[in-house]
């Protein structure tokens, strides 16, 4: 038997570090909690996450209709409701405006791979979702592609929203992801970012793999992709609008690594100094022959 009341304390209590670390300004963000087939119960619109009491949490269903509680649900529950039907296993949704992350969204720029062991082992390729105007069941739609492979969602100029089996391990997702884009902020504010290789970013799968975390690259579907170059979610960057402008892509690396940096630099890679050098002789001497 489910106790209800503590489960509202403790969404309180994830409200309150939502807030205190300024993930949530004013009465931004919301987390619901399923306690049963058709029960899911919704933090109040417009109130601060960081001040809320058992008694604000309300319930809803599976419709995102209200079903017990005095104060009005939060009017982003179809989200979390969208994500619900589509895993059994997740027992609880956050969404919040952390402001790192959000740059991201805004930027529309990929969360780059292969940085950060605890980025990899915890939340793998960050998908970002087409934009969408929040409350609707359009916006809900936009997580649809992408809510079987990941834990934790980017919001295209809007937020993140991530999940897991209690509130907790929901919101912890969006932290280590707010933490890691502040850190990547940081690192490129200082002049570049690097890349750890294959090899190690495999070892991470393999531990990840063993402590039965799932990540779509222990797969068989992508057993030969690039494991650092959001081969997970590339695929979607291009309708969302998401481009690589501010980190540079990894070195390729994978079974395809030869051919994807022989494709590369065939044409549009910059000629090597030595090469210059080698073609203006060239032409000196042709130019000094016809002379002669
Ligand atoms: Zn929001």
């Amino acid at each position: 038997m489910l106790n209800t009341h503590k489960i509202k304390q403790d969404i309180c209590e994830i409200g309150r570090r939502i807030y205190a670390k300024g993930f949530a300004a004013a009465n931004d963000g919301n987390i619901t909690v399923r306690i049963g087939e058709n029960e899911v119960l919704c933090t109040p619109t417009m109130h601060c996450k960081g001040f809320l009491k058992p008694e604000d949490i309300s319930t809803v269903d599976m419709t995102g209709k209200q079903i017990a509680g005095a104060k009005k649900r939060s009017s982003e529950a179809l989200l979390h409701l969208e994500i619900y039907k589509q895993r059994p296993d997740v027992k609880s949704v956050v969404h919040c405006h952390p402001p790192h992350a959000c740059a991201f969204a805004i930027a529309r720029e990929p969360i780059p791979q292969c940085v950060l062991p605890e980025v990899e082992v915890f939340l793998g390729d960050v998908p970002i979702t087409k934009y969408e105007t929040p409350g609707g069941q359009a916006f809900a739609d936009t997580v649809l592609p992408f809510v079987q492979k990941t834990n934790v969602i980017i919001l295209a100029n809007h937020g993140t929203v991530s999940y897991g089996e209690n509130v907790e391990r929901a919101y912890w997702w969006t932290e280590i992801l707010d933490a890691y884009c502040r850190m990547l902020m940081l690192a490129k504010g200082l002049g570049r970012v690097n890349y750890f290789d294959e090899g190690k970013e495999r070892e991470l799968l393999d531990l990840k793999q063993k402590w039965g975390w799932s990540d779509p690259r222990n797969t068989d579907e992508y057993k030969n992709c690039d494991v650092c170059a959001n081969d997970i979610f590339r695929d979607s960057w291009k309708a969302a609008g998401i481009e690589r402008k501010a980190f540079e892509a990894p070195p390729p690396m994978g079974p395809n690594a030869g051919k994807a940096a022989a494709s590369s630099s065939s044409s549009s890679a910059p000629m090597s100094q030595e090469a210059l050098v080698q073609m203006i002789t060239q032409r000196v001497m042709e130019e000094l022959a016809k002379k002669s």
